[in-house]
């Protein structure tokens, strides 16, 4: 039996709809830019017929469990909302043809990719990693799973709002690469695992947060969002 120094880091896991257990996470990638009017409001346009998508990652240990309260993060002067789709894999994935990529859909499940917006487009325009503006500790806020294996979610309303002002508000079915495409991509270079959490991306109407904010966000079929940002420590 192996013996470690000290108790090795708990395994981060979501709860599951309808199921007692809950759902081991493995790891957190996002796919940037897959709306066009956000692309458009961070100033880099995005054209389908000569881009693929680009991919970032969060660690698992960033996850956060929707209605939680967070300090407001440390190094940021303008911490950002971000409310996106979150596809859950469930079976292992590798070179997954497009119209095959339904056979590794878990779920899917509301979520917030939190980013201080100062420290990554520093990184974006220097050429730096965006770890500092992306990987922040309890940045990666998600709902409970909703079971719904082999299902494509190709449309439904996707909306934010702050203190009760709606900030974001539009539709999944504007995704510029969407579900299937961003498995069959994404699997061209990763063995895709159960456990796998793909934030989808953000619409347009991102902004900032200050201590005291209360987020709540909905994805039309799946379910609901809430996050309460509290003081910085
Ligand atoms: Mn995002």
């Amino acid at each position: 039996m192996t013996t470690y120094l000290w108790n090795p880091p708990a395994v981060q896991s979501l709860p599951v709809r309808g199921k007692a257990e809950r759902l081991p996470v493995n790891r957190i990638f996002c796919v940037g830019r897959n709306y066009h009017a956000h692309a458009v409001e961070m100033g880099r346009p995005v054209d389908k017929s000569v881009e693929r998508p680009f991919y970032f990652t969060k660690s698992p240990q960033t996850l956060v469990q929707s209605g939680a309260t967070v300090a407001y993060p440390p190094g940021t002067t303008n911490y950002h909302f971000e409310m996106e789709l979150v596809l859950v894999i469930g079976k292992p994935g590798f070179r997954v043809p497009v119209e095959r990529a339904h056979e590794i859909v878990y779920g899917y499940a509301c979520g917030l990719d939190m980013t201080r917006r100062d420290l990554q487009l520093v990184a974006r325009d220097k050429g730096r990693p965006w770890d500092l503006g992306k990987d922040v500790e309890q940045s990666s806020v998600c709902s409970e799973i909703v079971p719904m294996e082999g299902t494509v979610i190709d449309h439904g309303a996707i909306e934010l709002s702050v203190n009760g002002h709606v900030k974001q508000s539009s539709d999944v079915d504007k995704l510029i690469w969407n579900i299937r495409e961003i498995i069959a991509d994404l699997s061209l270079f990763y063995h895709l695992e159960p456990g796998d959490l793909i934030y989808t991306g953000t619409p347009e109407g991102v902004g900032p947060v200050v201590a005291g904010d209360k987020i709540t966000g909905r994805v039309e079929g799946v379910g609901e969002i809430a996050l309460n940002v509290g003081p910085a420590e």
